[in-house]
């Protein structure tokens, strides 16, 4: 018997080929009705007998579109057939209740690339995609996704186009920012004065790059600057002109072959290298002292091409470009053609532009991959807003996220969908992006929090804006200790919701007592936390003066074991500072891991002053040897425990003022003995809660040093471990952890 099934597809199906895949899908059934995108994800009505309806949503369920992600299916059979004589894609419904998903932007795919080459309408067109490949999130203005409500939209489609877009056959088929040389979007190359040159575009830029000159190219979620990576004097020129005097730059390779001449690379690395999302891989360098002008550390930072203009950039001669986001110093990635010329003049000598606004900002994302998987340090194009199911459904709500490495999340159904990431607040510009982010991702899921979550710090530009709305939308706002939300984000991240040990390790958070936190040790879930143990606390000499001048840190931890610091810092304010602390002169406490890496690198001579955040141990870790040495730490254990790491340093003050320290290894013993410390403490910890499970939060655990020996210690003592694998260990995925503990409260 002939039925009539009104059915409701929910998850990310717009923008991924969804409607075409289904009508190519349904030629294999005998079912007639129709498809259309909705505003709650796509709706169909399938006509035809049961059983072909039913093996046609199983089809789908086990094998949907490459790049969709169904969550839901619901059907409902009506009481009247319809008498389809065909099965049509329909005009969308507009309607303002939005709640479907967006999709990230992918890089393109192997067949957009094969035609990019051949002659056709589509012949070195350097914006050719196709349902599976493509911009997306940043080329998207409001829901549900069509044509006009993306910033394709001036851009009417030429008749080829259009009768591709309206072929059931096509690949092209309801690709909405489709197009070709005739009606596409257009490059135009301008000199450093904003004057556009005549010349093929990607030829002007490719010369320029070859000259050793500096190129802002508009890429999908903002511009890049390019530079050869051959000649070392290309990346001063860069750092100097972009104030940017030591963060290492990425890199973009044309192909992994490249790429394995410079680094190291895994299978699993490979495979991540060449993902769709395309993210920017930390690789340790074949040679630590290789391209010292681009990476100081270690690692590098490196990509593959994702968009068709930069495969036809690497074509010929050119093999590997610096590719570093269009900044000055820490501000928003810029992403309008006239910001790029204003604000670059001076930094870029030539402009790769486009007709094609971008929408969105949104920065390459980084990662390290670790356990086979990815580990993100920044998870930003590609992967957001590619939301996060969670077991059970959320109210909706908004968390704040942290200031220096902002991001927000906001939850509706059973997804939590964190931002991509923004950058440090206190920039007026970042921070401004920042709110325009939060009222985009409102408005596109039509979300009305009935919570905020933000931090505690009371100085967060993130908590004033978090207080200012929920006062203006008079809901509750929910203050969440910085670092009960790294363990509930690591929680979330891996499915938990039990009461677990959370090894949270940072630089700065604020703390109940009013100190700064930061070598926690806590017992918690997503409703509360207890600190069972944490690191010995230590004076800041000058608070935040002490982040930056790290000496300041070396100082007080000499000072702090009773040794001589003008043993070790012979410039002539030591004694100064030495008073300073010794006077308790602006000298907040703080047990934040950072701060003793900090102090530590200062007093192996490995940095003074950090030039960028997190430094001070990111050369730290580059610098240790491979040993199994380690050294001293005491737990005090009444209440709650107390690490003291006076052994260390005092075994560390003694090799360096007793002649000729092995930094290296005094490195790795440092770092052997905070593990063997914490993995003391957890197994402490678990034996008298009997809690086995421990999450690892914070940014330190971005140390990979760290991250290859705790957690199997750990394993060995008979606990489980679990890290980050969807959001990031550092304060950009603590918003995930807000979210969940405003959830419960
Ligand atoms: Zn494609
Ligand atoms: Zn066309
Ligand atoms: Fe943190």
């Amino acid at each position: 018997m002939i039925k009539r099934a009104k059915t409701f597809v929910n998850g990310i199906v717009q923008g991924v080929g969804f409607r075409p895949f289904i009508h190519k899908l349904i030629t294999d059934y005998d079912i007639k009705g129709w498809v259309r995108n909705s505003s709650v994800g796509a709706e169909m009505e399938l006509e035809g007998e049961e059983e072909d309806i039913r093996l046609f949503l199983h089809e789908l369920k086990n094998n949907p579109p490459k790049l969709a992600l169904i969550t839901s299916i619901d059907v409902e059979y009506m009481t009247e057939t319809a008498g389809y004589s065909d099965f049509k894609i329909i005009q969308s419904k507009t309607e303002k209740q939005t709640s479907t998903l967006v999709s990230p932007d992918v890089c393109i795919c192997d067949e957009c690339l094969a035609e990019m080459k051949m002659p056709g309408r589509r012949y070195r067109y350097p914006f050719i995609n196709c349902t599976n490949c493509g911009p997306r999130f940043t080329i998207i203005k409001e829901l549900p996704y069509d044509r006009a409500k993306t910033t394709m939209a001036p851009f009417k489609m030429c008749p080829e186009c259009h009768r591709e877009y309206t072929d059931i056959n096509d690949r092209r088929y309801h690709a909405e920012p489709t197009g070709c040389n005739i009606c596409g979007p257009k490059q135009f190359f301008c000199d450093c004065d904003g004057n556009e040159l005549s010349g093929d575009p990607i030829e002007l830029t490719k010369q320029y790059l070859r000259d050793g000159l500096i190129v802002a190219i508009k890429g999908l979620g903002g511009f890049h600057l390019a530079g050869r990576i051959d000649d070392p004097s290309i990346a001063d020129t860069l750092r100097r002109r972009k104030h940017r005097d030591e963060k290492p730059f990425a890199i973009m390779c044309r192909d992994v072959e490249t790429v394995k001449k410079l680094c190291m690379v895994s299978a699993d690395e490979e495979r991540i290298l060449c993902s769709r999302q395309r993210p920017i891989v930390l690789l340790k360098k074949l040679r630590y002292d290789l391209l010292p002008s681009v990476s100081e550390n270690g690692y590098i930072g490196v990509m593959l091409p994702y968009t068709p203009v930069h495969y036809m950039i690497f074509e010929d001669d050119i093999e590997a470009l610096i590719m570093t986001s269009a900044n000055i110093s820490d501000l928003p990635i810029i992403y309008k053609n006239e910001e790029a010329i204003n604000a670059l003049s001076g930094i870029a000598d030539g402009f790769l532009l486009s007709n094609r606004d971008i929408h969105m900002r949104c920065d390459d994302s980084v990662v390290y991959v670790y356990d086979s998987k990815v580990y993100p340090l920044r998870r930003s194009r590609g992967y957001s807003p590619y939301p996060i199911l969670m077991k059970d459904a959320l109210p909706a709500l908004l968390a704040c996220g942290a200031e220096q490495k902002a991001s927000f999340c906001l939850s509706k159904g059973n997804f939590a969908i964190p931002s991509q990431h923004i950058g440090d607040l206190k920039n007026v510009e970042t921070f401004e992006n920042y709110k325009k982010s939060i009222a985009h991702f409102r408005g596109l899921y039509d979300i009305k929090p009935e919570k905020i979550a933000c931090d505690l710090h009371p100085d967060f530009l993130s908590t004033a804006y978090a207080d200012s709305l929920a006062k203006e939308l008079d809901i509750p706002l929910i203050r969440v200790q910085h670092h009960h939300a790294h363990l509930a984000s690591c929680m979330a991240d891996n499915n938990l919701d039990e009461k677990v040990i959370g090894i949270i390790w940072d630089g700065t958070g604020y703390g109940t007592d009013g100190n700064i936190w930061g070598g926690e040790f806590l017992l918690g879930d997503f409703s509360g936390f207890e600190r069972l143990a944490h690191l010995d606390y230590m004076k800041l000499p000058g608070g935040d003066l002490a982040v930056k001048d790290i000496r300041r840190m070396g100082i007080s931890l000499l000072e702090k074991c009773g040794l001589d610091a003008e043993a070790v810092f012979k410039s002539p304010d030591t004694g100064l500072i030495r008073e300073q602390l010794l006077k308790n002169i602006n000298c907040p406490l703080s047990s934040g891991m950072g701060r003793l890496f900090d102090g530590i690198s200062a007093i192996l001579g490995i940095k003074e002053k950090a030039d960028y955040e997190g430094q001070g141990a990111i050369l730290l870790e580059a610098a240790a040897t491979a040993s199994e040495r380690r050294l001293g730490y005491e737990i005090s254990d009444s209440g709650a425990m107390i690490l003291n790491m006076d052994k260390t340093i005092m075994s560390i003050y003694k090799e360096i003022t007793e002649g000729s320290p092995d930094v290296g290894e005094l490195c790795a013993a440092f770092l052997n003995t905070l593990v063997s410390a914490a993995a003391d403490i957890a197994k402490r910890i678990s034996d008298r809660y009997g809690i086995k499970k421990v999450v690892l939060s914070g940014g330190t655990f971005n140390n990979m040093y760290i991250m290859n020996r705790l957690p199997d210690r750990l394993e060995s003592l008979g606990l489980t471990c679990y890290h980050h694998s969807r959001v990031s260990a550092g304060d950009e995925g603590l918003c995930l952890g807000q979210l969940m503990i405003c959830s419960r409260s």
